[in-house]
């Protein structure tokens, strides 16, 4: 039975594995497909494929959006497209740019706070490329460790960095339909990610809409998904014409309880057959 991980990070944005020591760890896991899916950033891939090269490790293009629809957050995962259309990696370099002066931001904000920390510090922790991978807070929290601060990334989120805490400032974000139709040109699908994270009471309505704005799947399996919300979560992807999707939303020890192909505590477990109803969708969706 052939295992695949649909939803993974590198050192490209906010993993702490490169690409090359991911797919090491994919193969020795026993996967047989990985898609790589950065956080606004398709940087990976190629060096991905060059050392999957020679194993049984078929590496799926993917990509992780942050969006805003009606004044909810929520990240899409796009899959199977072309990583080199235009639109695409003019709206990612924009992306990224706009990541770099939020950093910039929160490190100021956190100087505020009487912080003592530098971009300087930030970027020793994206390291090699640090003007160019995605610079994202989790980067700020191993600053904010390595500088004696906190003495974990969660620890920095709950203190600092976490949505509504006070160095906490918002990144740019893609509109919903915009971001689907963006994946739609370039030929690819788009799934909405970890559902569990949009507050409990606006979940369905948010899946809805996406849906009418030409969702392709809905990520049922995830780390932070259990039982209970894998189980709803499937019925509406199934009302709706969904595909339903998995990925253990793997980051290295930034997520240190999250393990690629398996999620926390083997909560995660995808097979190609949910690959293979991507790869229908898309054959579906060209005329
Ligand atoms: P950013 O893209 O810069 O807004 O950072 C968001 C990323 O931070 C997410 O993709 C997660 O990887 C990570 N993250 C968010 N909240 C937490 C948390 N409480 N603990 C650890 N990592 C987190
Ligand atoms: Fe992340
Ligand atoms: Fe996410
Ligand atoms: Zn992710």
């Amino acid at each position: 039975m052939a295992r695949v991980d649909l939803h993974a990070h590198t050192t490209t944005s906010d993993g702490t594995l490169t690409p090359t020591q991911l797919v090491r760890l994919a193969v020795e896991n026993g996967l047989n497909a990985l898609a790589i899916t950065d956080h606004d950033h398709v940087g990976a891939l190629d060096e991905a494929r060059k050392a999957a090269h020679g194993h049984d490790l078929e590496i799926v293009t993917g990509i992780e959006l942050s969006l805003v629809e009606d004044g909810v957050e929520l990240h899409l995962l796009g899959y199977l497209f072309d990583e080199k259309n235009e639109r695409l990696v003019a709206t990612l370099d924009r992306l990224r740019a706009a990541r770099q002066t939020r950093a910039a931001r929160i490190v100021e904000r956190l100087s505020d706070l009487g912080v003592d920390i530098t971009l300087a510090d930030v970027q020793a922790e994206v390291g090699e490329g640090a003007t160019t991978r995605s610079i994202g807070r989790p980067h700020v929290a191993r600053a904010l460790m390595t500088k004696g601060h906190v003495a974990s990334v969660t620890e920095a989120f709950d203190r600092y960095l976490g949505d509504g805490r006070p160095a906490a400032v918002p990144k740019e974000k893609l509109g919903a339909a915009d971001a689907i139709a963006l994946l739609h040109d370039a030929g690819g699908l788009a799934v909405l990610a970890h559902a569990v994270t949009i507050p409990a009471e606006r979940r369905e309505e948010m899946v809805r809409r996406l849906a009418a704005h030409g969702l392709d799947g809905l990520e049922v399996a995830h780390s932070k998904h259990g039982p209970v919300e894998r189980e709803t979560l499937g019925t509406l992807a199934h009302s709706l014409g969904l595909v339903e999707t998995g990925g253990s939303d793997f980051h290295g020890t930034n997520k240190p309880d999250v393990k690629l192909g398996s999620g926390r505590d083997g909560n995660v477990e995808v097979r190609d057959e949910t690959l293979n109803a991507l790869k229908r969708r898309k054959a579906a969706r060209r005329p």
